[in-house]
């Protein structure tokens, strides 16, 4: 079955400072099968957000392909490109931010149904509060008058309202209260159930990203370092990256505890990549090798096991 989203060698560079150039995305393949969940962690800065609106061409990439039910979408005008966007909508991290403050909840909500013409707004409004489990009288107030999470509620209830086939949700949950996040991580996992969403869940919490993702895959200065089945990469992570990522989650009552690995130092300036492994500054299973060859994300031999991971301690599946 042809995947809902391919994505192919996609790069995106800025122009920095004092002639530079920001690697944000380099060089990124991943596909999307319909209805399920790629989870993206990593630290902040290594290029998670650019991927998510790079996919919708929210911020144009420099080179790579993106094929959408079968459809290149980086030769399309920005008219065929807003068309497309019916089925792919994005939530983002702040949900005061993505919301007009001067606009009732219903405006908020029903605006992408006006924009696209869409028949019977305020039936669908309702609906679509109801779906996010916010009150029907919601629809008449303004977002400074609901919390956090009932922000974000709204939010997502906007996104869903054309029915997109793709969700891209970036950090849905890091603005809110800890006490709040799980109420939402459930609310998406349910939605994403009920209407069998494809969905790029962003997010630098291993521990949130693990409630919903199928799949995971582990960012690294602008580039995958390691992908897998969510269930796999939890209980064997191969890349020391993951590892380190993994060792900060909290194992559940009764789990045999993690060694914590501390990282040392801070993410890389991505307008001056290290050589070879980017890495290779904080890994504490560096070898001379890492520092000049840049690992290909191969599949590679992890003990009895094979991981997608971009890592010189294990030698590609030949
Ligand atoms: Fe560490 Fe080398 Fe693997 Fe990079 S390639 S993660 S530096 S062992
Ligand atoms: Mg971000």
């Amino acid at each position: 079955m042809t995947p809902l989203l391919e994505v192919q060698g996609l790069t995106k560079h800025y122009a920095g400072p004092h002639g530079r150039t920001l690697r944000a995305l380099q060089d990124v393949s991943f596909t999307l099968a319909e209805g399920e969940v790629l989870g993206v962690v990593g630290e902040s800065g290594c290029g998670k957000s650019t991927l998510g609106r790079a996919v919708l061409r929210l911020t144009e990439p420099t080179s790579g392909s993106i094929r959408f039910a079968g459809e290149e979408l980086t030769g399309l005008s920005r008219h065929a490109m807003t068309k497309r966007r019916r089925d792919m909508q994005m939530v983002f991290q702040d949900p005061f931010g993505s919301l007009n403050p001067r606009h009732r909840v219903s405006t908020i909500v029903g605006e992408p149904l006006v924009v696209h013409g869409v028949a019977g707004v305020k039936a669908r409004v309702a609906e679509l509060l109801d779906m996010v489990g916010l009150p029907p009288d919601s629809g008449s107030r303004f977002p400074h008058e609901f919390s956090g999470g009932q922000r974000q509620r709204i939010a997502i209830a906007r996104a869903l309202a054309l029915s997109p086939k793709l969700l891209v949700a970036d950090e849905p949950v890091s603005a809110l209260d800890v006490s709040i996040q799980s109420q939402i991580i459930n609310l998406i996992a349910e939605l994403r159930r009920k209407l069998s969403l494809s969905m790029i869940f962003i997010s630098h919490d291993l521990s949130v990203i693990r409630h919903v993702s199928d799949r995971i895959a582990v960012m690294y200065l602008g580039r995958i370092v390691e992908t897998g089945d969510a269930a796999d990469i939890f209980a064997r992570p191969a890349h020391p990256y993951t590892q380190a990522l993994l060792s900060a989650v909290p194992t559940a009552p009764g789990q045999p505890k993690r060694e914590r690995i501390v990282l040392e130092g801070d993410l890389p300036d991505p307008s001056a990549p290290p050589p070879g492994c980017a890495f290779h500054g904080r890994c504490r299973h560096a070898m001379p090798r890492c520092a000049v060859d840049i690992p290909a994300l191969v599949p590679r031999r992890v003990g009895d096991d094979v991981a997608l991971a971009a890592c010189h301690l294990y030698e590609p599946v030949s």
